[in-house]
């Protein structure tokens, strides 16, 4: 049988599996009955299975029938904090949570997917490693890195997928260098002093200084970094104040930056530097104090040229070549960088957007699903690019 007949016979299954996680999703490094289905069903196809890497994590081990380099493939399982609106079959029934990003179906697609490449050892001439990873929205890559699953064997090279409704269904987006975003957050307090606002002058008042800053901070995309290198920097918390007659003592204001590509190696020229000496300045100018952190959520996936052409060569093997493969570059985070910074990797957008099957809507609506059909693209993605891995 020929791989695209054998995973159209495990369509029914590849459904199954989805739909039961769809109705049984659970929160990051809390994906324990997650864990449970995906180390048992990966027992079964005779792998190496280790489970409780980065609490809820599973990783298997597929070793080909001659030595090799090891590939990595990774799924993520985790759900979100959201209330799903749709009326199907296999809606979700834990309250308040729901697979509104489409995890429940990359778990599924890599099960499958291992469960086809266990059969192909002849032609793997080497490992493969298959990631089941928790809680991909607030970074389970980077424990799972930690707690060495890079290592034993060594990892040689990373892929994987999102499915993605925002590209319609039967094409595939993706880019050499960066595919996703950088995402830094940051909290800003500016203390002034509190007082009657008959009498600024008694006062310090922190919203003027606030004011400034949300306005300059705009100047470092416009006017410190290149146009061609996409910056977004937005202000979305701002709390002060209690009485239209009281100037209040202090304004908390939070936000994201985002960006696409490796910051300046001089400190003045990364931006939480620049950030600061516009706050820093602006502060000292209307006599205010501040404190500022930043920490960062996500590092900029930046895809390796080779394994891009890898898959963008599948890719056209499968669904033609003419418009079906689209650069594509998102503005969202993704923690597999975690694995590409450190070995030559592959992230790519496989579409599901539908409107005749209403996968239209956005990633982490209540409305979100995918057109299911897509997974049996993914499937066949996850394997052939794993064995053209092995080809070349
Ligand atoms: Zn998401
Ligand atoms: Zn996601």
């Amino acid at each position: 049988m020929n791989i695209k007949k054998k995973i159209t016979s495990l369509k029914d299954e590849l459904i199954e599996l989805r739909r039961d996680f769809h109705k049984h999703p659970e929160l990051g490094f809390k994906e324990y009955r997650t864990a449970e289905i995906v180390a048992n069903y990966l027992e079964k196809c005779g792998l190496k299975v280790k489970r409780g890497i980065a609490r809820t994590g599973v990783v298997a081990l597929l070793e080909g029938n001659a030595p090799g380099p090891t590939l990595l493939l990774r799924a993520d399982m985790d759900a979100l904090p959201i209330q799903e609106e749709n009326e199907v079959p296999y809606k979700s029934v834990n309250n308040g949570v729901m697979h509104a990003c489409g995890h429940d179906a990359h778990t599924a697609m890599l099960l499958v997917a291992a469960k086809i490449l266990s059969n192909y050892k002849e032609k793997i001439k080497g490992n493969i490693k298959f990631v089941f990873q928790p809680n991909e929205e607030v970074g389970g890559a980077k424990v799972m890195v930690e707690e060495g699953v890079l290592e034993n064997p060594l990892v040689d090279a990373a892929m994987a997928l999102h499915l993605w409704t925002p590209i319609e269904s039967g094409k595939i987006g993706v880019t050499a260098g960066p595919i996703t975003a950088t995402l830094d957050v940051f909290n800003l307090k500016i203390k002034g002093k509190g007082g009657h606002t008959g009498y600024p002058e008694n006062a310090v008042d922190p919203i003027i200084a606030a004011a400034n800053i949300i306005q300059t901070i705009q100047t470092i995309q416009t006017r410190e970094i290149s146009a061609l290198k996409p910056t977004i920097i937005m202000f979305t918390k701002i709390k002060s104040g209690v009485k239209s007659n009281i100037i209040p003592d202090t304004v908390n204001l939070g936000g994201t930056i985002r960006y696409f590509y490796k910051e300046g190696v001089k400190d003045e020229e990364k931006i939480n530097k620049r950030f600061e000496r516009i706050v820093e300045a602006i502060c000292r100018a209307y006599r205010t104090k501040y404190k500022l952190k930043f920490y960062n959520e996500n590092q900029s996936v930046i895809n390796n040229l080779n394994m891009t052409k890898l898959v963008i060569t599948i890719g056209e093997e499968l669904l033609g070549n003419g418009d079906k493969i689209i650069p594509y570059v998102s503005t969202a985070g993704e923690d597999f960088s975690e694995f590409a910074n450190k070995v030559p990797s592959v992230f790519y957008f496989v579409g599901a957007g539908n409107i005749e099957k209403e996968s239209h809507y956005p990633h982490h609506n209540p409305r979100f699903n995918i057109d299911e059909d897509v997974m049996l693209i993914g499937v066949e993605m996850h394997v052939r690019s794993a064995l053209e891995f092995f080809n070349k």
